[in-house]
Parts: structure tokens; sequence; C-alpha cells
């Protein structure tokens, strides 16, 4: 005989299932963390110290970068201060999917601003299989507008970390970044060569648009 389920049968009114007889259901445990900020910020620093961290409590880890970024080295998740963590580079969300393995634990992901959209589900699932999703990426692009999917990221999230970098200007906190060399591209990876940590004061977007015409 296979056990009934109430709510299809209309009996509401039986006892609920006793710890001796769990009912199937997601695991607890699984959370998303974004950290996020403007470029020079510390968003990997921060990425990579709470994977070392995980990895000191001898949890399962996997990293995974964009293909796109590959400013430092393919296969490492690198700071502007040079400390490192092993990393897959993967070309979509669904990449990333494909190569989560079941023993996983956690699951870090750098530079998320790069992936495509379906990044948000795969976190979602990922989570909902009980694990630790860490995303580290940038929050708002060269003109300062939200870059996706990072508002998405940061409305599922059960904690949002907003690291600030120092203006390069006046000394103060910063939370923008200012492109440097005159190019119209939303994606343009680089590190001091072209862009700097800017406060809301400091930053401009009008130099950057005149070069565009
Ligand atoms: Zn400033």
């Amino acid at each position: 005989m296979t056990p009934r389920d109430p709510a299809v049968d209309g009996e509401l009114d039986v006892p609920q299932a006793t710890p001796s007889q769990p009912q199937r259901r997601a695991p607890h445990g699984g959370r998303i963390e974004v950290i996020c900020g403007s470029m020079f910020s510390g968003k990997t620093e921060e990425l990579i110290r709470r994977v070392k961290r995980a990895l000191y409590g001898r949890q399962k880890i996997q990293a995974f970068k964009p293909r796109i970024d590959d400013r430092y080295d393919a296969t490492r998740i690198v700071s502007h201060g040079s400390i490192a963590i092993d990393a897959v580079p993967v070309s979509s969300s669904e990449s990333l999917m494909k190569r989560v393995e079941d023993r996983t634990q956690v699951v870090a992901i750098d530079e998320a601003q790069f992936f495509d959209r379906g990044i948000v589900e795969v976190c979602n699932a990922l989570a909902d299989q009980g694990r630790r999703v860490i995303l580290a990426g940038l929050d708002q692009d060269y003109l300062g507008r939200p870059f996706p999917p990072m508002p998405d990221l940061m409305a599922i999230a059960e904690d949002v970390t907003k690291v600030r970098a120092v203006c390069t200007v006046c000394g103060g906190t910063a939370s923008r970044s200012q492109r440097i060399i005159q190019e119209g591209s939303t994606v343009l990876v680089g590190g001091a060569e072209c862009y700097e940590a800017r406060c809301r004061a400091c930053f401009r977007t009008r130099d950057v648009r005149a070069g565009e015409a």
C-alpha cells in the first residue's frame, strides 16, 4: 500500500509526520551570499576569505569564474592584492550548473555580473539543494547603473555585503567605478589602467560619454 498525500485526498486533519517519519523536503542550510561593490573595493578578497574559512572547516568547495575574465589567471580567482584560489572558468550559467559535483557544499562565484541571467535560477537551485552559494560582483556598471544580473541576485540572497573602496580623487568612501579611458561598451575588462574607484560626488559619466561620439 502506498502512502497517500493528505493534500490530494482532502484529508487535511491527518497527523503531521513525526521526526521518525520525515517528509521529503528541501534540505536545510542552503543560502545565497552576495558580496558587491565597485572596482578595487575588495570584493574578491572577501570572497577568498570566506572560501578559505570554509576550507579550514573541511567543507567541499568548488569555485567558478566567467570565461570572459582572463585578466590574471585562467583557472584561478586572483584579487588585485594577488591572493588566489583555484577556480573553473565557465562560459555560461548552464555550464556552471553541470559542473557542480554532488558532494559540493560551497559554491563560490567571482565576477558574477558577467554571467547570463540564468545564474539567478542556478543559484536558487543550488541553495535549494542545501548548498551555500557565495557570489562576488560589481553592483554598478561604468555609468553607475545597476549591473544585471546583480540586482536580482541581491534580491534573492539571504545576505548582501556591500564593500567599499577609497575614492582616488578625494580619499572618501567610494561606491562607483570611474572609467578613465574612452570606451563605450559596458563590458570592458580591465584593472587600474581602465578604472578608478570614485565616490558619488567625484564620479563623472559625462567624460566617458563625450568619448563615445
Ligand atoms: Zn570623492
